[in-house]
């Protein structure tokens, strides 16, 4: 690939990236109280990008206040849902109106190619907003006639408000869309938000404060503090001021979520870890579950928690289904994000890149075999080849543990049975999919996974109306779709004796 043609980055993100980015708490950019900063790299190359501010429990402390402060009285506290609704569909038009440029960051942040950050993450967060916004006026409860009391001696009702001041901790993998996962029904139901972006990719969260601003939020709405995990994640999860926390990342960060939110027992969401299992039946059509397994393990360069990373595929087209992933393995365009003609960046940073090499390396130590990639892909950034494994087997680490990397253990199978009890042999219950032509079999094998999405004949379709999390190890709750709405409030009762 030719470097002429790289996309030029446009004055406006230039603009934003020399300036000193600071952290947003109750209306206003301010420096860490600390005074510390941190740097952000490009993983294509490894320079330095921006510089942001390095908050830790004072800042996260200030921006709690500011967030309790909104929640409790001022414009927020009063204003009609019909209002928050148009602040979200204004948000929603500020973005699309920023797309290039937001595409533009999360490109050099995190690595993607720019051309999926626009169709993808840009175009999804926009869609959530609008989402969102229409929910604002929905969020309603119900009259309830008592089951034990004489008909007219009480009047019952419930209903749902906002459950307060709400901390948010979200990962590096889609840095803007996992804002705005978290912060649309948030602001829908009247929440007030304390955002923790990862350290890896802060960039898109604090534009996106700034488009937020302009949209004309209310100070202390909306508060974003950088820094790191283990100091400001941290502190935000611990806070005996917040009410609820929402964390999407690493299981094992999962579970330190939950240990420091019983101080003072804030609700707690996740959305966590996954190893999803792809179903290919004897009967699919071989060229679209081709490119689904490959769609599947590959889209965003297998930084995805429902990466299809385990491919099961039935034992009479195995051969043709995996070489066939093999095959658009190799064709894969590794490039900067920013070339118009690269089809999968670098990993995120140097650590992903350990990782994911780490289990390479380890996946042959214990047997399986590369059929294609293994290697790292030139010498500068964190470019890793898409990778197949074959002869894997249950038992290995690359088959049990996220690797979070393009890297996809292929495994045969003969009976239905067999496979159901395989898919589900994991930790994991993120998504799984399964393709066939049978619409029996598809439905009856979409009822047996233990998993919070199963798709047929298609792989990672989100939308802001369908419901997504995980069974067992891989979260509580649910994000998108209206079953969010209900993480975000409190049921009240009201019981009147007439
Ligand atoms: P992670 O540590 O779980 O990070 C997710 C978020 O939690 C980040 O904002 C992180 O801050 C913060 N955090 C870390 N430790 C914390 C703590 N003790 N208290 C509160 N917040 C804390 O994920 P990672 O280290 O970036 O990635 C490690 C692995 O996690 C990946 O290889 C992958 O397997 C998995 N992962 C899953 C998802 C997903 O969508 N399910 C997303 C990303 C990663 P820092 O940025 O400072 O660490
Ligand atoms: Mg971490």
């Amino acid at each position: 690939m030719s470097a002429a043609t790289t996309i030029e980055v446009s004055p406006k993100v230039k603009g934003f990236l020399e300036k000193p980015i600071r952290l947003l708490i109750d209306g206003a950019w301010v420096e860490a109280a600390s005074g510390k900063t941190f740097t952000v790299e490009n993983p294509a190359t490894g320079e330095v990008i921006a510089r942001v501010a390095e908050g830790s429990s004072e800042d996260v402390d200030r921006a709690v206040k500011a967030a309790r402060a909104a929640f409790e009285s001022g414009p927020w506290a009063n204003m009609a849902p019909t209002e928050r609704g148009r602040l979200l569909w204004k948000l929603a038009e500020l973005l699309e109106a920023h797309q290039d440029e937001f595409a533009q960051i999360e490109s050099l942040d995190n690595g993607k190619p720019y051309t999926v950050a626009k169709v993808a993450d840009v175009a999804l967060a926009i869609d959530l907003f609008r989402y969102m916004a229409g929910w604002a006026t929905k969020v309603e409860g119900n009259t309830i006639p008592l089951s034990g009391a004489p008909a007219g001696r009480y009047f019952a009702y419930t209903q749902r408000e906002p459950v307060g001041v709400v901390a948010q901790i979200i990962p590096w993998n889609f840095p803007l869309l996992m804002a705005a996962w978290k912060l649309g029904p948030a602001l829908a139901t009247g929440c007030t938000v304390v955002l923790k972006p990862a350290e890896q990719t802060p960039l898109s969260a604090l534009r996106l404060g700034e488009l937020m601003l302009e949209a004309g939020y209310p100070k202390g709405v909306i508060n974003i503090v950088t820094g790191f995990g283990e100091t400001a994640g941290a502190a935000l999860a611990a806070h005996p001021g917040v009410d609820k926390v929402a964390f999407t990342g690493s299981t094992e960060v999962g579970k330190l979520i939950v240990k420091a939110a019983t101080g003072n027992l804030k609700k707690v969401t996740l959305e966590l870890g996954g190893k999803s299992p792809n179903v290919v039946l004897g009967d699919a059509d071989p060229q679209l579950a081709i490119r689904g397994a490959a769609n599947a393990i590959f889209f965003n360069h297998g930084q995805v928690c429902t990466a299809g990373s385990r491919l099961y595929v039935h034992k009479n087209i195995f051969d043709q289904v995996v070489e066939g992933v093999a095959e658009q393995a190799k064709k894969i365009k590794l490039g900067p994000g920013l070339h118009p003609e690269t089809q999968m960046g670098p990993l995120v940073s140097s650590e992903q890149f350990s990782r994911v090499t780490g289990f390479i390396e380890v996946g042959q130590k214990e047997g399986a075999k590369v059929l294609t990639g293994g290697q790292r892909h030139g010498d500068k950034g964190y470019f890793v080849q898409p990778t197949v494994f074959v002869e894997a087997k249950h038992e290995m680490k690359i088959v049990r543990e996220e690797i979070f990397g393009p890297v996809v253990a292929a495994m045969p199978f003969d009976e239905i049975d067999e496979v159901v009890k395989s898919a589900n042999d994991t930790s994991y219950g993120l998504a799984a999919a399964v393709w066939t032509r049978d619409v029996s079999k598809a439905h009856k094998l979409a009822a047996k996974m233990r998993a919070g999405t199963v798709w047929v004949n298609c792989y990672n379709v989100f939308d802001a109306a369908l419901p997504f999390g995980g069974y067992k190890e891989s979260g509580w709750g649910r994000e998108m779709g209206h079953e969010v709405l209900k993480l975000y409030t409190e049921t009240k009762t009201v019981c009147i004796q007439l």
